[in-house]
């Protein structure tokens, strides 16, 4: 079964009226494809509600970023869902009809974690983890979802999200999954749509330099593949399109050092005027 809300309220007395402990939650901005639809199996698959929200939030968004152009295809969105094999479960879509609906208009708080928030993504988009944490915040406050699902391929934001968790106390467990790619490689994205077919092409350059440098490490020592890595770095570097790759520590996105087991290799990429991003996770060794 699947239950649509446009209200918060009306989704409030709902949710308040179920007595149970087996939901999940889903945040996405909607635009579903299977890289969305991967978490939402998951979350069927484990608890007896999901609870999948649809809202593209313009406090992530920055001042000449995308928010108006973003993809909004409910009708589409629901049907996927509708699609999914949900035997006996429930599921419960949240798409407010308004901003205001998640933010009423003497709305003042905002959530931000420090750090974590300085580098990749948020060293090129200043307040836009605050915009996810903030919204993430109230989005756990409505759904009270004892696990919470979000995608590896918003590396930082996993990290970010599971911070404010412990630190706030937030009674969820976040689960993250692995990214969904299309056949070529390119990480599945609500903004794949905006590329041109050579700009499909084009974008590959991002997954195959990320699997290059992540093949190096996982052939030689950190030492040994450094310096092949540092030319790749420099070459990119010099590139106007793209806006980062780096290997840091996977843990904690601070720069590679001795204890530093598993490095995320993270770059974004801007392909036409799309800005793509994505990751892998790379066990590294040293050389003794
Ligand atoms: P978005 O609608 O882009 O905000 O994404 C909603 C959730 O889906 C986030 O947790 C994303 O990390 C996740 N997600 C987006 N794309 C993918 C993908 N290709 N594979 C796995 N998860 C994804």
């Amino acid at each position: 079964m699947i239950s649509l809300f446009n209200s918060v309220n009306e989704f409030t007395e709902y949710r308040n009226s179920l007595a149970t402990d087996s939901i999940g939650l889903v945040p996405t901005m909607g635009n579903l494809h299977d890289g969305h639809l991967s978490l939402i199996k998951k979350s069927i698959s484990e608890n007896q509600y999901t609870i999948v929200t649809i809202f593209v939030n313009p406090l992530q968004f920055g001042p000449n970023e995308d928010f108006d152009k973003y993809p909004r295809t409910l009708t589409a969105d629901v049907e996927k869902i509708k699609s999914l094999k949900i035997e006996g479960k429930e599921i419960i879509v949240l798409a407010p009809s308004s901003v205001n609906e998640i933010f009423p208009k003497n709305f003042k708080t905002t959530i931000s974690v420090k750090d974590l928030t300085n580098t990749l993504c948020g060293a090129s988009r200043p307040d836009h983890f605050d915009g996810v944490t903030t919204i993430v915040y109230r989005l756990f406050a409505l759904a009270k979802a004892s696990k919470s699902y979000f995608g590896q391929k918003d590396y930082q934001q996993v990290l970010v999200i599971r911070r404010m968790v412990e630190d706030l106390l937030i009674p969820t467990e976040v689960i993250a999954l692995p990214i969904n790619r299309e056949e070529s490689g390119l990480a599945r994205s609500s903004r794949n749509q905006f590329l041109s077919e050579s700009g499909r092409v084009e974008a590959l350059e991002l997954s195959g330099t990320i699997l290059k440098i992540s093949r190096l490490l996982k052939e030689k020592s950190f030492q040994e593949a450094g310096i092949e890595i540092n030319d790749i770095l420099e070459v990119v570097l010099r590139d106007q399109r793209w806006d980062y790759l780096e290997v840091l520590d996977a843990e904690n996105l601070e720069a590679v050092n001795i204890n530093t087991q598993q490095v995320v290799i993270a770059g974004a990429l801007k392909i036409e005027e799309t800005r793509l991003i994505d990751n892998h996770l790379t066990k590294i060794s040293y050389a003794r």
